[in-house]
Formats: C-alpha cells, structure tokens, sequence
C-alpha cells in the first residue's frame, strides 16, 4: 500500500533513560554532537524533521524525536544505556501505568524488555518489578539490556505467566501489572503483509491469540491486591484489542477502563473510546493499542 509510510518513513523516537541520566543533559550532549535541538514540539506536524534537527515530543516528556533513519546504534548514548531506541507508542503502557517509586510491579510478557526497562525508570529502580518470559534466549537478550540500562529492581524468571500462582506469598503485594502479550505484529510497519496470504489461516491464527490475550488478561487480574493493570499490543486487529477488553471487563465487573491522555488524536474502536490506538498517519507511529483497567476502589463500591 503506497499511501502508508514506511517504517523507515516514521520518526526515530529516542527514550532518554532516566535510571542513567537526565533530558537535560542528554540534550546537550546531543547538540554538541552536531544536533540541533528545536524545542518541544507542539504539533504533530513538528515531528516531521530533517538535517539533524531534534525536538522533545509532545506527549510524552522523556521522549526524544530525530529524522527517519537517524542511526544510534554506534553512539556513546546508546551503547551506555543513556538512550533507548523505542517506537513513541510502545512507550506508552509504562508511562500510562505509571507505578510510584517502592511498588510492587508484575511485567507478564516481557522480554526483550524494552518497557521493563521503561517501568524501572518511572519506579526510579525502588520496589520490586517481576518479570516473565517464556522464551529462554529472548530473557537472555533481556538480561543484557538491563544490565545496560542499569536497572536494578528486577526479579527475572523464565516461566509462562499462565502458571504463576497470583495468590502466590512474593506476589501478595503486586499493584501494578504490564500485559503485553505475543500478538499477531500487524502494527509493525514493516512486517505488513498485503498479500492475500491464506485467509482461514489467518483467521484461525487471530483467534487463537485472542484466546491466548484474553487468558492472559483475566489471570492477570486474579492479583489480589491489583489496582491498575496496562494491557497493550501492536496489532491492528479489533479482536485482539476491543473484543478482548470487552469480553475482559464483562467478565470482571470489578474493573473498569480508565480514560487515557484526552489529547491523543486516535481512540479505541467503539465502544471502548476510553483507550488510546496509534498508527503511521495520525501519531506517526508503529501500530498499537493500549488499555488502562482498573479495580473499582471500596469506599466507591460502598457508595453504589
Ligand atoms: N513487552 C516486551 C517488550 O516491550 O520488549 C515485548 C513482549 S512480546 C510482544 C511478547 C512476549 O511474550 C514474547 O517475548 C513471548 O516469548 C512472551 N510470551 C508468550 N507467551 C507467554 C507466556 N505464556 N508467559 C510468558 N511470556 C510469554
């Protein structure tokens, strides 16, 4: 599809790691290496630079944006962990969820662990972050780039998160969930597929994750003192994002969806406006999709 960017036609969003060192000082480290450093942005439309210009985005603070294709992977930022290379929308479950410094913290899915990372700088590295995966060698990757990032906070385990035991002693405290689970990937730019591939193939594919995604939802909320969980892919796909909170919230009436950052220009399918969904044309993004549920609080289920 030619009208669609490209992935290499999207900004280069660069996450300044906060655990390593400040906005600030990245910025300035930056324009002496031959940036030129714009501002913040206001608009959508300033994120669309050229020549080495940078600017700071404008949702979300920590968040840096360079020209298409600009290259750090050999910059002393990134092979230091200052800087972390992450799509603007995968930055959102952390920085939506927003767990305070000392919480107890459960990433479901999370290697290789680019918002594990994230959720470690927003918890400042105090408090305890649990983190699965299932894939022994993509933990391994995961491993290496915390170390970089110089996260600290974590308890890895390679175990599928379907097993962990919510009422289990180490997670009687966990607050604050991540779910990012495997998804079909639609909403990679550059994994689309516009071919006519097998289409009961891939229709058998999708809901088999959705059932995979709506297990993995419903288990994430048995955490007995849960009180907000983030739920996020990067499919495009209604039935791995709407339908499974819908069916979710129908089946924990416990929970409800919190309102996401009203200045975000593309909403969840209805009926589920209250999320927040992104795409090349209207964030200039990957495609994604995230979901803030949470726990009705007591006093307010006394008062109804
Ligand atoms: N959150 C990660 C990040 O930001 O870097 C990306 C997660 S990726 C979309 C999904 C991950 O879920 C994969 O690494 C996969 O191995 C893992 N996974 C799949 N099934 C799982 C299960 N039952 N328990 C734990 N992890 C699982």
């Amino acid at each position: 599809n030619l009208q669609q960017p490209h992935g290499d036609q999207l900004p280069r969003y660069v996450r300044v790691n906060t655990l390593k060192t400040t906005v600030e000082d990245a910025v300035d480290y930056l324009k002496r290496d031959g940036f030129s450093y714009l501002g913040q942005a206001c608009r959508l439309e300033d994120l669309s630079l050229k020549d080495r210009h940078f600017v700071r985005d404008l949702h979300l603070p920590e968040l840096l944006v360079f020209p298409p294709k600009t290259d750090f992977h050999d910059h002393f930022l990134y092979k230091a962990g200052h800087i972390i290379l992450q799509d603007k929308a995968s930055c959102l479950p952390a920085f939506l969820l927003h767990p305070p410094p000392g919480s107890q913290v459960l990433d479901a899915c999370a290697a290789p662990g680019n918002k594990t990372s994230h959720l470690a700088a927003v918890m400042k590295n105090r408090g305890r972050l649990f983190a699965f995966d299932l894939d022994a060698k993509r933990l391994a990757t995961m491993s290496t780039l915390l170390l970089r990032a110089g996260v600290t906070c974590q308890q890895l385990a390679n175990q599928d998160f379907l097993k962990v035991d919510p009422d289990g002693p180490q997670y009687r405290d966990v607050e604050f969930i991540l779910l990012d689970p495997s998804c079909s990937g639609s909403g990679m730019v550059c994994l689309r597929d516009n071919s006519s591939a097998d289409q009961d193939k891939e229709k058998a594919r999708l809901s088999s994750l959705a059932s995979f995604q709506l297990r993995c939802l419903n288990h994430g909320l048995r955490f007995p003192r849960l009180k907000r969980l983030v739920y996020s892919t990067c499919s495009i796909h209604r039935q791995e994002n709407e339908d499974v909170v819908a069916a979710c919230l129908q089946q924990n009436p416990s929970f409800r969806l919190v309102p996401l950052l009203a200045q975000w220009p593309e909403r969840g399918l209805d009926p589920l406006p209250q999320c927040l969904r992104a795409d090349p044309t209207k964030t200039r993004t990957h495609g994604f999709f995230v979901a803030l549920l949470e726990k009705h609080s007591e006093a307010e289920d006394g008062k109804q």
